[in-house]
């Protein structure tokens, strides 16, 4: 395990408790386990708890109505429960209208669904926007449906009410924000996604009140319908937007997947590479593509918000994805901890990356006589700073940021942006506003 994973055995105890916490509640698009599951998240980070009507058109998709389980079960001529979503609320296809009936085997099969190659998981599945009801067994359940007749039941209410969704804004002393989301809407699976919600939570929580120049945003959201209602309510912040991530599948034992923004090189894609190479954290880098979590919409083509979206492994490419397998075990506190510590690096870079322009472009400005040389000091990396020096001012045309400097000049960052505070405060450089898009 790298360094930055074993100076968090702090956070990976608190993480690995708020997963076991949020594990048993049934969540869904909405609905009751969602709010219970952001009132936990309030004790960590003081996020703001937002109810938006069913029937709310958001684009082209509208707020759908509100779905609350009590119980659901499958049972037996003796009236046994062979199928009981007390024991796992995968159990329950999510959105399942009610139902209560004596139903013949064979259209009860139609309504089960299992995995036949892995007979003791239960999938997930969901009928969100098409009204049906299904139960998920396990192959070997479903194998026992041997009966000419099964009582079924959802007890489940599906009634105009409201979505919920977090929010917690941590202004900056500039006006440019940057977005850290995450879905809310999975039930009991752990990896995807309550690794991604107690992760962005003790995050929250730990830079609330800190200084910074960019707000944050972090958003707990259900996937696809929450983002675009976030994105319909609040135009004003989305124009200030400058890049972000979405947050997915962070506590499991694989290298990061960075899946990056529409455009490939966006702000985040270079503070991404940048902060894993720096904690040491093997990685590898995917291109966009229209499919995954809510980096879609942030990226469809009326906002390309410049949002990218970290991952260990990748959603739907491991088997245990979207079962009862994605369970307490497969996730661990060190490696949410690690992910923890790779986001903070992220967002740290991003908050010290800024773009400039020379001032005194032509030719080489006369360093020595301005006392830059000896405002080094001892502190730090003297030598790499004053090369950082010379590179910043050779890149100073307006195209490059800090990170494309420490990228193109192979140099740490850190020397890199305490070179541009250096020749700023000489009145060599000057700032320029970041542009939309997490473009530079
Ligand atoms: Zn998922």
């Amino acid at each position: 395990m790298s360094e930055a994973a074993l100076a968090c055995d702090g956070p990976a105890a608190a993480l690995h408790a708020l997963v076991r916490e949020l594990y048993p509640i049934c969540r869904s698009l909405t609905g009751d386990g969602v709010r219970r599951t952001l009132a936990a998240l309030r004790r960590l980070a003081p996020l703001e708890v937002h109810e938006v009507p069913s029937g709310t058109p958001v684009f082209d998709w509208t707020v759908p109505d509100e779905w609350n389980l009590r119980d659901a079960w499958i049972r037996d001529s003796a009236g046994r429960r062979v199928v009981d979503a007390r024991r796992s609320n995968l159990h329950v296809v999510s959105y399942s209208e009610p139902v209560r009936r004596r139903v013949p085997r064979e259209e009860l099969l139609r309504h089960v669904h299992a995995l036949p190659e892995h007979p003791d998981w239960i999938p997930y599945r969901t009928s969100y926007y098409a009204r049906s009801w299904g139960f998920c067994a396990t192959q070997r359940q479903k194998d026992a449906l041997v009966e000419p007749e099964y009582e079924v039941c959802i007890d489940a209410t599906l009634a105009p009410g409201s979505l919920s969704y977090g929010e917690l804004f941590l202004p900056g002393s500039s006006p440019e924000e940057i977005l850290v989301t995450t879905h809310v809407c999975h039930p009991s699976l752990c990896n995807d996604n309550l690794s991604g919600l107690a992760v962005t939570a003790l995050l929250a929580g730990e830079l609330a009140g800190r200084p910074r120049r960019r707000g944050l945003r972090f958003l707990w959201i259900p996937g696809t319908i929450g983002s675009l209602t976030w994105l319909a309510r609040n135009p004003e912040a989305v124009a200030r937007v400058r890049g972000g991530l979405t947050l997915n599948c962070v506590g499991d034992s694989a290298p990061f997947t960075w899946k990056r923004s529409f455009r490939g090189d966006a702000e985040v894609d270079r503070a991404a590479a940048q902060a894993l190479r720096r904690l040491g954290l093997p990685h590898a880098s995917v291109e966009f593509s229209p499919w995954g979590y809510d980096e879609r919409q942030f990226e469809s083509p009326g906002f390309r918000l410049g949002v990218g979206s970290l991952m260990r492994s990748r959603h739907g490419t491991f088997p245990e994805y979207h079962t009862s397998a994605d369970d307490l075990d497969f996730v661990s506190g060190e490696h949410m901890a690690e992910s923890l510590a790779a986001v903070r690096e992220i967002l740290r870079l991003l908050d010290a990356n800024a773009t400039h322009r020379s001032l005194s472009p032509h030719g080489e400005p006369q360093l020595g006589r301005r006392g830059l040389y000896r405002a080094l000091g001892g502190d730090g990396d003297p030598e790499a700073v004053q090369l950082a020096m010379l590179w910043l001012l050779s890149l100073a045309d307006g195209s490059c940021d800090l990170l494309r400097v420490a990228e193109r000049s192979g140099l740490d960052f850190d020397a890199v942006a305490r070179a541009a505070a250096l020749l700023l405060s000489h009145g060599l450089l000057e700032e320029l506003p970041a542009a939309r898009g997490g473009l530079r």
